[in-house]
């Protein structure tokens, strides 16, 4: 019975949702070894250190990857980086496929004046900041003003404001990292602005996104309804009455956070839209970012050549993302170069957003693993008879192995549990290797 030896690299939902496409492609001739491997000494991607920790409900997934985890074939190294303790080109000359699942971890950035001023951040950095990566727990986030500005208008971007923007204490319940809760706790920022440089309608929010903001206890949302019902308008006059389901139903919503009443809490959240960035300034540090106010003309939108100011103290840019980049592998416009996640001319494939570029929820990376596993599948031929990663590494390397990271995972809950949390996050790297030891 042939059996191929696939290493998967990146232990994120399109890791581990690979792994399981090839588990479920198997057939009482067809086996896979699966070695995944990942950069750091904790598993679950965007699970772990992307998605907000006020959303527990989506890292609950996080069950389903433990589960793959678990069946016969599958082995994990973690701490092991792709360029420093392997080279991409051993693995791809021992196994016989590998799947590049590594993301897109960099920020796109605004690329305007102001942009590396102190105080102005990439949601690249401020979200694995608070979800307690080991690499963001010392990036200096100014919490010291009154009001903050957030760049983008998609769900990153409102990830971003309402972490800013909820009374902290509302975060004690969570996975928030416990760095991150007390800087919010002393944070004197009360006012969010998110900017979008289109209109209400182009918006890349979700509606159960927008829907979740009347509801916060301890913060006013406000959006000019004017904003609203003029998008509302351009949207019928450029689809007619029957919009399509996503933006009628993102209108809906907007709507709804229009009409709900202010009530002059301490904390505020408030859209703008329209804006487009054009400088952030400030003497050593950010204290103002300078908008251009656009408009919509026959369904394009164009600048006015107004602009207006918003003081604050910290700007996040929300704006997308970009794949780090990976010696011996090309890339094109932030993303592997691909063909359906073939990687050209090689036994490598690629899936998630390293593969499609950062669009989708968590469970897009399911049916896109599946399709590209499928194609994996048909390109196999014969087993190579390929060595072992471990001959590879260095005889003393520290492998996070899957027992390592359970222990990593069972500390964690252990400690969080009579605080009533999920789970307290280890930030330290050498802290998260020595409880792996004891795996
Ligand atoms: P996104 O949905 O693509 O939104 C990016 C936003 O940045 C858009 O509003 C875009 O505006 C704006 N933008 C891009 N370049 C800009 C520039 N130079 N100046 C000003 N604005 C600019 O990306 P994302 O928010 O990073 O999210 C990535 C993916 O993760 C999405 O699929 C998202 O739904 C998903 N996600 C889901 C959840 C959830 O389910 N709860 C949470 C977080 C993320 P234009 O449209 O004008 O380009």
């Amino acid at each position: 019975m042939p059996n191929f030896k696939i290493a998967i690299i990146g232990a994120g939902p399109a890791g581990y949702f690979t792994a399981q496409a090839l588990q479920s492609a198997q057939t009482d001739e067809l086996t896979f070894s699966i070695d995944m491997i990942e950069r750091l000494p904790t598993m679950w991607g965007l699970v772990r250190s992307g998605v907000a920790p006020d959303h527990p409900k989506i890292k609950t997934v996080a069950k389903v990857f433990e589960k793959v985890a678990a069946e016969p074939g599958f082995r994990l190294f973690g701490n092991v980086e792709l360029g420093r303790d392997i080279s991409i080109d051993a693995l791809a000359d021992g196994y016989d496929a590998v799947v590049l699942c590594t993301g897109s971890s960099v920020g796109k950035k605004l690329g305007i004046p102001g942009e590396d001023l102190p105080g102005s951040l990439s949601a690249a950095e401020f979200v694995p900041w608070y979800n307690g990566h080991p690499d963001f727990t010392s990036i200096p986030v100014n919490l010291a003003g009154a009001t903050a500005v957030v760049i983008g208008a998609g769900n990153v971007a409102m990830d971003c404001a309402r972490m800013l923007a909820l009374d902290p204490s509302e975060l004690d319940p969570t996975d928030t990292a416990d760095h991150a809760i007390a800087a919010f706790k002393a944070s004197s920022i009360r006012k969010v602005f998110i900017t979008g440089r289109r209109g209400v309608e182009h918006a890349a929010f979700t509606a159960p996104e927008l829907r979740e903001l009347p509801k916060l206890e301890h913060t006013d949302v406000r959006i000019d309804p004017r904003e609203v019902s003029e998008a509302h308008e351009r949207a019928v006059a450029e689809h007619g009455e029957a919009l399509e389901k996503h933006l009628a139903s993102n209108l809906e919503a907007w709507r709804l956070i229009a009409d709900h009443p202010v009530s002059g809490r301490d904390r505020e959240m408030e859209f703008r839209f329209l804006s487009t960035p054009l400088e952030i300034k400030g003497e050593g540090k950010v204290e103002e970012v300078i908008f251009g106010i656009n408009k919509v003309e026959g369904g394009k939108v164009v600048a006015t050549g107004e602009t207006y100011s918003i003081p604050c103290s910290l700007v996040i840019s929300a704006i997308g993302y970009e794949a780090a980049p990976i010696a011996g592998v090309t890339f094109d416009r932030g993303r592997i170069a691909n063909n359906e996640g073939r990687i050209g001319g090689t036994n490598m494939y690629t899936v998630g957003w390293a593969k499609r570029g950062p669009s989708g929820v968590i469970g897009t990376n399911k049916s896109d693993a599946s399709d590209v596993v499928k194609l994996l599948v048909e390109d196999l031929k014969s087993p190579k008879s390929g060595i072992d990663i471990t001959d590879l590494l260095d005889a003393s390397h520290e492998i996070v192995t899957q027992a390592g990271w359970s222990a990593i995972n069972q500390a964690e809950v252990a400690q969080g549990e009579p605080l009533g949390k999920p789970r307290v996050k280890e930030v330290d790297w050498a802290a998260l290797l020595s409880t792996a030891k004891k795996g």
